[in-house]
């Protein structure tokens, strides 16, 4: 990840180690950019360059943040796609009696999204995204964020299976599954761990045998978020135990609905059941539905895996940057020990760390998309957003705990969302891989240090 920096527009050009400030920053495109200032000009040898003939190049102090004509098309049309079609806030619980009512409203919103072409920007446009650059993935985010618009219910879908499919699946797959992905016709799930398989899920069991032109699969799997309401899993199996485990694994796109398959869900700390335990009994899988090489399924989990880290960081960024200015916005209004939280030395502290994390976060978010945008299947730097986001929130709620205080426990304030969040934020450094894990993977593959085991 060395040397690679933001690199929409701008050219960088050396200056002899020469730091300059950027002096000329307006547009609407500051918003998405501006958190790469300080980055750059106080940790990089390099100035910005711009390619806008308008703009002064003397003195070399020069940074164009303006969009261009095309990004300011695109900026113009999704904002105001958003604005006529961002549905009002979903009222009503969101507990799991009435998650079908919520299941709807999200279910019925990405379709809308779809329709519109503005469900997975960043896919290839045969595949129904629009091939979109880095900068367009941060005007919409920026966007999306700005119009406060539901979230997408097939997440693992958009940001773990389809961009694995769109990386090592035939064609055929692609046509097949990535429109419905995209549409939420079909939910995915990610059937990978087991009770004795999960940090190292390349010792999974759950065993598939060739019969004909199918795959008969048995076993268990545990912790699948929303294989409840999920049609479709992909679901890592062994099809050859006589080879070393990582050798001997196959990757099968399963449909759910399959005669053999039983989900129950699992209760957690929050009261919710998002996950599930998922056993399957003698269920048939066309051999057609293998992602990926029999038994090379190790690559595909590992493409998943990258993709999981670090498509999930870019997508949290707008969820924890409402949840921190609503809190911000709440610590004025409650007080502490007389007077409001924003004004206790303590709360003010911890507030302005947050802000900070978060625009760090931002920034690797960037960075991240930078490199994404010249490889199909990420590396490393979705285990250092991993690490960031999952830590950054466990803090960014206790922090919401202090500021609030009672009121944070209550399920009449901000509809009970300050308590799920601090218990829910516990989960955060266990799933889509530990942080002992991704801090593994940083010390392997960015510091090069030797394996742990
Ligand atoms: C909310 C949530 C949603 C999830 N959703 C899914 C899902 O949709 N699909 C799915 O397949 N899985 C899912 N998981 C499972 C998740 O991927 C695993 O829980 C995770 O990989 C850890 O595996 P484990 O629970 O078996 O813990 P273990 O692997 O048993 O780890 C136990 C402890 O040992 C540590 N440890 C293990 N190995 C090492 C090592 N080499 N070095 C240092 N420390 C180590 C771990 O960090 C951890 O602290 C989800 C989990 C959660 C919490």
């Amino acid at each position: 990840m060395s040397g690679h920096i933001f690199k929409v527009r701008l050219q960088i050009v050396r200056q002899g180690g020469t730091q300059k400030r950027a002096k000329k920053a307006k547009g609407p495109g500051i918003l998405s950019l501006l958190p790469f200032l300080p980055f750059l000009c106080s940790t990089l040898p390099y100035y910005l360059k711009p390619n806008f003939e308008n703009v002064s190049r003397h003195q070399g102090e020069i940074m164009d943040l303006n969009l261009t004509p095309d990004e300011q098309q695109f900026r113009d049309e999704l904002r105001a796609w958003l604005q006529a079609n961002v549905p009002q806030p979903y009222v009503g619980s969101r507990n799991e009696e009435e998650k079908g009512a919520y299941f709807d409203y999200l279910r019925n919103w990405q379709g809308k999204v779809y329709e519109a072409g503005w469900a997975s920007i960043s896919w290839p446009i045969e595949y129904g995204g629009r091939g979109a650059a880095l900068i367009e993935q941060a005007i919409f985010q920026e966007e999306w964020m700005r119009a406060e618009a539901p979230p997408l219910i097939n997440v693992l879908g958009l940001s773990l299976i389809g961009p694995t499919i769109i990386a090592v699946g035939t064609e055929e797959q692609k046509r097949r599954f990535l429109p419905k992905i995209l549409s939420a016709e079909e939910i995915w799930c990610q059937g990978f761990s087991e009770p004795n398989a999960g940090s190292d899920v390349a010792s999974l069991s759950t065993k598939a045998t060739l019969d004909g032109d199918h795959f008969v699969v048995n076993g268990q799997k545990i912790w699948t978020s929303i294989a409840h309401y999920a049609d479709w899993s992909l679901l890592l199996v062994r099809t050859d135990p006589t080879v070393p485990k990582h050798k001997g694994i196959t990757a099968l796109l399963v449909d759910m609905h399959s005669p053999g398959v039983t989900v129950r869900p699992l209760k957690q700390l929050t009261g919710e059941a998002s996950f599930n335990e998922v056993f399957f009994d003698d269920v048939r899988v066309p051999v057609i539905n293998v992602l990926g090489e029999i038994n090379k399924g190790w690559s595909t989990a590992i493409a998943t895996l990258m993709n999981e880290r670090a498509h999930l960081g870019t997508g949290v960024y707008i969820q924890f940057k409402r949840n921190l200015d609503r809190l911000i916005s709440r610590s004025h209004e409650i007080k502490r020990n007389g007077k409001p939280a924003s004004q206790d030395t303590l709360i003010r502290q911890k507030l302005a760390q947050a802000y900070l994390e978060l625009e760090v976060f931002r920034l690797t978010v960037m960075r991240a998309l930078s490199r994404m945008q010249d490889q199909i299947i990420p590396g490393p730097e979705g285990s250092i957003l991993k690490l960031q986001w999952s830590e950054l929130n466990q803090r960014m709620q206790q922090t919401a705990m202090e500021a609030l205080g009672p009121h944070a426990q209550l399920h009449s304030f901000d509809e009970g969302q300050w308590v799920f969040n601090y218990l829910r934020s516990r989960a955060n450094t266990i799933e889509a891989g530990t942080s002992e894990i991704q801090r593994n993977i940083v010390a392997e593959r960015v510091l090069g240090l030797p394996k742990s085991y």
